[in-house]
Parts: C-alpha cells; sequence; structure tokens
C-alpha cells in the first residue's frame, strides 16, 4: 500500500493544530507501473522484428549483395519480421479502440450464430492448413443480442485462431452456442458462445494471466505462431464492453474451453 501524506498548520478562531492527510495512493502507483510495463513491453515486441530487419538489410548491402540465394532467403524472412511489426501495431490500435470505448454499451442487435458461421468460413483456410475440423452446434434460429458485430467477429476470429495455433495439428474445434437461457452465469438471461479444442491445455497456473497484455505460456511458440500476445487481451476488453463475461477452463492432456457469455438485453 503507498500513501500520499500532506500535512498543514491549522489556526481556525485561535486553536491551533496540524491537519494530517493521509492519502491511498496505490492504484495510482500501480497504474503507473502498469503504464511503464506495457511502455516496455511495446517497446520490446517492436524493436526485436526492426533489430532484424536492420541487420538483414546491412547484409544486403554488404556481404550478400551479390548472393541471389541469399538475397532471396533474407527477403523471406525480412517479410515475415515486417509483417510481425504489422501485426502487432494493428493489434495495439484494436486493443485501444475497445479501451477507449469499454463504457459504452453498443445497442445494435446482431446475430451470434450468422457471426459464428461467418468467422468459422473466414478462417476456413487457416484449418485446412493445419487439417483442424470443426465440430458445430449452432441453433437453426437467429440468437440476437445487443452487440457490436465487428468487435464480436474479432472476439471470434481471436479464439478461433488461437484453437487453431495452440490446439496443434489435426486437432479438434467446436464451436456451440448456448441460449438465450437464465443461469448461463449472469444475472438474467444470457447466451453463452464456447470455443474448444481437443489440444494440450494449459496449465491452471497460466489461466488467469492469460488476458494480461503481452502474456504468453510459451513466448518461442507464440511469436513462431505469428502471435502478438494481444489476442485475449482484447477479446477480455470487447466482452467487457459487451457487459459479458469470459471463462476459460483447462487442464494439461485436455484441450481448452473459452467461453464468452453475454446478455440477451441491454
Ligand atoms: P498470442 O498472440 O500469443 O496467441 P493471446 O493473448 O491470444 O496471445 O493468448 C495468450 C496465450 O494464451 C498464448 O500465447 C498461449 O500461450 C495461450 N493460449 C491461448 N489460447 C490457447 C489455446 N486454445 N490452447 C492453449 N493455449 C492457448
Amino acid at each position: 500500500v503507498t500513501y500520499r501524506v500532506s500535512c498543514a498548520h491549522l489556526d481556525l478562531a485561535g486553536l491551533a493544530g496540524v491537519l494530517v492527510v493521509f492519502e491511498d495512493v496505490t492504484h495510482l502507483e500501480q497504474a503507473g507501473q502498469m503504464r511503464r510495463d506495457f511502455v516496455a513491453n511495446v517497446s520490446h515486441e517492436l524493436r526485436t522484428p526492426l533489430t532484424a530487419l536492420l541487420g538483414f538489410i546491412e547484409t544486403l548491402q554488404g556481404p550478400a549483395r551479390d548472393d541471389a540465394a541469399a538475397r532471396k532467403r533474407f527477403l523471406g524472412i525480412m517479410a515475415r519480421e515486417a509483417d510481425r511489426m504489422n501485426r502487432l501495431v494493428r493489434d495495439l490500435l484494436s486493443l485501444s479502440h475497445v479501451e477507449a470505448q469499454e463504457r459504452m454499451r453498443p445497442d445494435d442487435q446482431v446475430d451470434l450464430a450468422e457471426i459464428v458461421r461467418a468467422t468459422r468460413r473466414s478462417l476456413a483456410h487457416l484449418a485446412e492448413k493445419n487439417a483442424v475440423s470443426f465440430d458445430e452446434e449452432l441453433p437453426g434460429v437467429p440468437v440476437m443480442v445487443p452487440g457490436d458485430a465487428d468487435q464480436l467477429r474479432q472476439v471470434l476470429t481471436n479464439l478461433i485462431e488461437n484453437a487453431i495455433k495452440y490446439g496443434g495439428h489435426g486437432c479438434r474445434v467446436g464451436l456451440r452456442l448456448d441460449g438465450p437461457a437464465e443461469g448461463l452465469g449472469l444475472r438474467g438471461p444470457a447466451v453463452r458462445l464456447t470455443v474448444s479444442d481437443s489440444g494440450p491445455g494449459i496449465d491452471p497456473l497460466h489461466i488467469p494471466r492469460l488476458t494480461e497484455r503481452f502474456y504468453r505460456v510459451d513466448s518461442h511458440r507464440s511469436r513462431e505462431m505469428g502471435g502478438t500476445g494481444l489476442g485475449l487481451a482484447i477479446v477480455k476488453h470487447i466482452v467487457n464492453r459487451h457487459r459479458g463475461r469470459l471463462r476459460i477452463e483447462s487442464a494439461p492432456g485436455e484441450g481448452s474451453r473459452f467461453s464468452v457469455i453475454l446478455p440477451v438485453s441491454g
């Protein structure tokens, strides 16, 4: 706990004294620390690909200038590194956009079942590349919730991409929509959207921290998969903006289940 202490001499109608004020500024201190950590993380994440790019540029201008095979290989790596920076900037912009909007409740009505289908279709190529198959359990009728269609599509994209990336080659990804019903974990009627995978699962130790910006269980694997470490932080902010809840259930060797529970009325 951090206190800010201020003192003042008082002289009220001949009554002299000292006023001491203790102010609990722990939250300000923590917010400041979080901001410093965030800037340090962003700088580190940007610097890694940038250093690689600068290194390859130097090599291409010097020793590898006349080596066509090396040039081709280095340009491939440079394109990947530039793409990584691009994804990081895109995710940072998304995060700052949803953070700024967190207090505004979306008031459009959107069909969640259609969003699930459309997102699954848009990720078909990635699934195919990883030999991933989908098990879809969606109602045949529209499932309407107050929401922002683009942001809910983003939630699903991030969750399905993670299931494909971390589930591993040949895994099964379940997409399920329950409700509207009472008792799904919110006060009042809600719908529950579940993205599950038959992958290696996550040690319970990590689960509470997965939605922190830049938190990764295995940084090397995440980077190799093109992850920025911001996907679940973005999901969490969007779900908060919709007054919903994100639940993560997983155990090593038993796959993972990410559930988004959203209220059906605003
Ligand atoms: P990243 O860009 O690294 O994928 P995320 O915020 O989306 O960042 O996820 C944070 C971390 O959570 C990942 O690095 C990974 O370690 C873990 N993770 C997320 N989804 C899954 C999953 N379906 N199975 C196993 N681990 C997962």
